[in-house]
C-alpha cells in the first residue's frame, strides 16, 4: 500500500499527528497515517509556485500528452485502484470498477481533448485603431481539498481541469479516504514535471486550514459542506483568492401523476441509494401526485427492501455501509426525529444493523411533509423521502424551497410539462425521467448554497483560467 505524500518531487511520509484510517465494512484499522508538518504544506506550497513558471507555459499539447498518460496509467492499475477504493469506502469492488473507474479515466481524457479547444471571441478592432484580443491564462497554485464520498474521482475533476489550464496544484484528500490519491502519487511524480502536482495528507481543521490560508496559494477548490465552504470564503476573503466551491445537495424529485412508475421506482432504487445514498446528488426527496402516491410508495417500499448490502460476497452487493460511525449516528439520528412526528411512517429500513460495519438500512419515509428536517436537510445516507402533492405549483415551490441547488429530476411522460417545470428549477441540473446520469462534456456544479463551483466540462477549465485582454494601439 502506498502511504507517501508529494511534495515537489520528494515522496515522503507526513511528519505529524497520525490520523486512522478505517475499514467501514467491519471498523477495523486499516492503516494509521502521518498528516503533514507546517514546513510540509509550506513546501508543496513553495513547490506548486516553482512550477508555476515553466508549467504555465507549456503547449496545450503538452499538457494534454501529460493527461492522457495518466489515464492510460490509472486504466491500467484500475484493478489496483478500485481495490483501495472498495478497501476505503467500503464501495462494493465491482460498482468502483465498473462505474468509478471508467468515468475517472475518461475525466482526465476529455480534458487533455479539451485544453486543446478553447474558444473565445474573435480578436478585432472594436475600437477604431486597436486591435483586441483575449487570452484564457492559468490563475497560479489551486489548493485542491476533496471530500470522501468519490475519493479517486473527486481527485480527478480537481486536476484535470486545473493543471489541464496550466495551474499547479496542492491537493489534499479526505483524512477518511487517502488511499487512492496517495495510490496516485507514483503516477503522478512519473508523469509529470516536480511540483506541478503535490499530494498532502491532513485534516481540514489543520492541513486544510493552512492551505486556504496560505498567502502563496491563488485559488481555492473545494467540494465539501457548505460549513467548510463557508470557511473558504472566509479565508479566501483575507487575499481575495479565486474560490470554487461544491457543496452538497438535496435533490427533489417532482413524480407526475402520468409518470412510468414502473420507470420512476427502478430510478429511486437505484439514484437514490447508490453510494449508500452518499451522494450529493442522490435523489433523496420525492414529491408525488396525488393519483399514483400510494402506488409509488408501495412499489418503492418493496423495491428497496430488495436491495443488497453486508453480504459474504461482495458481487452480490449493491451498496455499501456509511462511511464511518459518525455519519450513520447522524443519518440514523434523522430517521429517528422524523419517525417521532405522527404523519410520518418509516416503510421500509429505519435500523442500524449490528455489527461493526457501519450499515444502515436502505430507507423510505412516506408522509413526510416540506416543512419536516427530513425533507429539508441533506442526510448523505441511503434515506429518501416521499411527500404528497396535488398542485403543481406546490411540487415546483417546494422543489425550489430548499438552501440547496445542485441537482432535480422530473418524472413525466408529458414533454411540453416536463420542460415547463425545467424551466421553473434553481438547479445545477435537471433530469428528465432519469436522474444521476454525468458525462464529461457536460457541467456539474449548483445554485444556490451548493455552491458555484462547475466540474467537468469546458465549464471547468473555465473556472480554473482567467480571461484576460490584449490590446495593441496600432
Ligand atoms: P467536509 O466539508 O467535512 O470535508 C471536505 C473536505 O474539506 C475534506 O478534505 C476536509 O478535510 C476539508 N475540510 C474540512 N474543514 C476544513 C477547513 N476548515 N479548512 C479547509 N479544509 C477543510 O465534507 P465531507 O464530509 O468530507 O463530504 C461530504 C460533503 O461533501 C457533503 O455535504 C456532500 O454533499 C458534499 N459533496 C458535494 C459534492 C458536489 O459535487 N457538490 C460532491 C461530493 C460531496
Amino acid at each position: 500500500m502506498d502511504t507517501n505524500m508529494l511534495i515537489g518531487k520528494s515522496i515522503e511520509a507526513g511528519q505529524d499527528a497520525k490520523e486512522t484510517i478505517l475499514n467501514p465494512r467491519n471498523g477495523e484499522t486499516i492503516i494509521e497515517l502521518p498528516e503533514a508538518s507546517r514546513d510540509q504544506i509550506d513546501r508543496a506550497v513553495f513547490w506548486a509556485k516553482k512550477a508555476f513558471s515553466q508549467w504555465s507555459r507549456t503547449t496545450p499539447a503538452e499538457r494534454s500528452a501529460c493527461l492522457l498518460k495518466i489515464a492510460d496509467r490509472i486504466e491500467a492499475s484500475a484493478e489496483e485502484f478500485a481495490r483501495l477504493e472498495s478497501l476505503n469506502c467500503g464501495k462494493p469492488y465491482g460498482a468502483v470498477l465498473n462505474d468509478e473507474i471508467p468515468a475517472i479515466v475518461d475525466c482526465f481524457r476529455y480534458f487533455a481533448g479539451a485544453v486543446r479547444c478553447t474558444t473565445t471571441t474573435a480578436a478585432g478592432e472594436y475600437l477604431e485603431g486597436f486591435t483586441s484580443m483575449l487570452r484564457r491564462d492559468p490563475i497560479g497554485v489551486v489548493a485542491s481539498i476533496a471530500p470522501w464520498n468519490y475519493p479517486l474521482m473527486m481527485t480527478a475533476w480537481k486536476l484535470a481541469p486545473a493543471i489541464g489550464g496550466g495551474n499547479t496544484v496542492v491537493f489534499k484528500p479526505s483524512e477518511q479516504t487517502p488511499l487512492t490519491a496517495l495510490h496516485l502519487v507514483n503516477i503522478l511524480a512519473s508523469e509529470l514535471p516536480e511540483g506541478v502536482v503535490n499530494v498532502v495528507l491532513g485534516r481540514g481543521e489543520t492541513v486544510g486550514n493552512a492551505l486556504i490560508n496560505h498567502p502563496d496559494v491563488d485559488m481555492i477548490s473545494i467540494t465539501g459542506d457548505i460549513a467548510t465552504g463557508k470557511k473558504v470564503m472566509e479565508a479566501a476573503s483575507k487575499s481575495v483568492k479565486r474560490t470554487h466551491l461544491e457543496l452538497g445537495g438535496k435533490a427533489p424529485v417532482i413524480v407526475f401523476d402520468d409518470a412510468d412508475i414502473d420507470l420512476v421506482v427502478a430510478g429511486l432504487k437505484d439514484f437514490g441509494y447508490y453510494n449508500a445514498g452518499q451522494d450529493c446528488t442522490a435523489a433523496c426527496r420525492i414529491y408525488v401526485g396525488d393519483s399514483v402516491y400510494e402506488k409509488l410508495v408501495a412499489d418503492l417500499s418493496a423495491a428497496v427492501s430488495t436491495i443488497q448490502y453486508n453480504n459474504e460476497d461482495d458481487e452480490t452487493n449493491d451498496i455499501g455501509p456509511l462511511i464511518s460511525l459518525r455519519q450513520r449516528e447522524r443519518v440514523a439520528s434523522f430517521v429517528e426525529r422524523a419517525s417521532n412526528q405522527k404523519h410520518i411512517e418509516v416503510v421500509t429500513g429505519g435500523k442500524t444493523l449490528p455489527g461493526n460495519g457501519f450499515y444502515y438500512e436502505p430507507t423510505v419515509i412516506a408522509g413526510a411533509l416540506q416543512s419536516d428536517e427530513i425533507v429539508r436537510k441533506e442526510v448523505f445516507g441511503p434515506v429518501v423521502s416521499v411527500t404528497r402533492f396535488s398542485d403543481v405549483e406546490d411540487a415546483v415551490s417546494w422543489a425550489n424551497d430548499s438552501d440547496y441547488g445542485l441537482a432535480s429530476s422530473i418524472w413525466t411522460r408529458d414533454v411540453s410539462k416536463a420542460m415547463a417545470t425545467a424551466a421553473r428549477l434553481q438547479y445545477g441540473c435537471t433530469w428528465i425521467n432519469t436522474h444521476f446520469m454525468l458525462t464529461n462534456e457536460m457541467p456539474h456544479g449548483g445554485m444556490k448554497r451548493s455552491g458555484y463551483g462547475k466540474d467537468m466540462s469546458m465549464y471547468a477549465l473555465d473556472d480554473y483560467t482567467a480571461i484576460r485582454h490584449v490590446m495593441i494601439a496600432h
